[in-house]
């Protein structure tokens, strides 16, 4: 679609600061053209000001951005050529959606045959081709937002940002816009970067993930990576490793080590530079099976009381507790109610052990927890 591709945009350096506070901190990044990669973190993290320093929104305080040998951060906005969708449609009330669409073209001073003919394209590419002549108020949420992609899109952007396009939909709503985009970015391969601080959406959209934290980037790799392989507590939290406890290493061989805390022994996978201390382990609520150990593989056989168990069809989720009364969420097929102690089995290797950086304090796992 677009005759301005390039190989790779790069952000060197980039640093943003608002008075004293520190929001992105030398963010190092590399974009190859025709990518997917998404910005991950909680609100407050920096991701926005990534995003609008990217766009030429706000200026940076240090670094430089690249496409290829061009520096672009010293660009104005519209000398750009991006495209951006944001969470609020900003779309023109008294403009049809045509007028919406073709409004940056229009700006851009392109012609009234071809101008049609592009929107025409964007239209037919987002399915609101029926829509055309209809005024934004008289669209749905998941209309409107499809007439904002449309209007990013059809000025043939060289890089598309979307800064958490799908957060004002309803649920159902934003998993049919989350598959309408990924089809559109299959389909015109258009470079992009989403920014979102759901990780479910994050791991389905896009080729690569960086997980920000506080402007400082955690990791960055492809969903696969991020899943299988967090580097840290912070990046496990978001990969669905719900309990986040802090516990101390007593012992350790080679890669296994185990843990002791909350009136239990826990053995798993040291991550990281790991000493006999304060640590954080990980576990996934669907890691934990309730009943007694299976024979073969190893694990801990560990006991827990139920505290609350909520219904999800085939399977329930349950708040647990450990013997000192720290919480454990799982995740279960088998029947159990309120108030039984029950064994529960984890395996060895779906017990992640890392560091604990911020270095000890009791506070600290349940603010991790916060996180997740
Ligand atoms: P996110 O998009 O991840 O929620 P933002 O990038 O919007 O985070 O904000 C990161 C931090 O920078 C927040 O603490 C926010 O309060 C602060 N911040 C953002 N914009 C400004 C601004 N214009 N002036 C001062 N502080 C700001
Ligand atoms: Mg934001």
């Amino acid at each position: 679609m677009t005759e301005q591709r390039f190989d790779q945009l790069r952000l060197e350096q980039v640093s943003r600061r608002f008075g004293e506070k520190t929001v992105l901190d030398t963010l190092n990044l590399t974009i190859t053209g025709g990518e997917f990669v998404a910005l991950l973190g909680p609100s407050g993290c920096g991701k926005s000001t990534a995003l609008n320093c990217l766009a030429g929104l706000l200026p940076l305080t240090q670094g430089s951005i690249w496409l290829d040998d061009q520096r672009v951060d010293t660009l104005p906005p519209e000398r750009r050529g991006f495209g951006m969708v944001f969470q609020n449609y900003a779309l023109f009330p008294h403009l049809t959606v045509r007028g919406n669409v073709g409004f940056g073209l229009q700006m851009r001073r392109v012609g009234r045959v071809e101008s049609h003919r592009r929107v025409d394209e964007a239209l037919r590419l987002v399915q609101l081709t029926d829509y055309a002549d209809r005024l934004p108020g008289q669209l749905s949420g998941g209309q409107q937002q499809r007439v904002a992609i449309a209007r990013a899109i059809v000025i043939e952007p060289r890089l598309v940002l979307m800064d958490e396009p799908l957060s004002n939909l309803d649920a159902a709503l934003r998993l049919d816009m989350r598959t309408e985009i990924r089809r559109l970015h299959q389909s015109l391969g258009l470079t992009t970067v989403y920014v979102t601080h759901d990780q479910e959406e994050a791991l389905s959209l896009a080729d690569r993930l960086v997980v920000l934290r506080e402007g400082v980037v955690q990791q960055v790799g492809t969903p696969q990576q991020l899943y299988g392989s967090p580097a840290n507590a912070y990046v496990a939290g978001f990969m669905g490793y719900r309990n986040l406890l802090s516990m101390t290493v007593t012992a350790g061989v080679g890669a296994s080590v185990t843990a002791s805390g909350h009136g239990v022994e826990l053995t798993g996978l040291a991550v990281g530079d790991l000493s006999p201390g304060p640590a954080i382990v990980a576990i996934r609520p669907d890691d934990i099976l309730v009943g007694e150990p299976p024979a073969g593989p190893s694990g801990n056989r560990i006991e827990v009381s139920v505290e609350v168990t909520e219904y999800h069809g085939r399977e329930i989720s349950v708040q647990a507790r450990l013997p000192h009364g720290q919480a454990l969420q799982l995740r279960t097929d088998v029947p159990v109610e309120r108030g039984e102690v029950v064994p529960v089995w984890i395996p060895t290797e779906q017990v992640l052990v890392f560091p604990d950086s911020q270095a000890a304090g009791s506070e600290q796992a349940d603010r991790l927890e916060v996180v997740v």
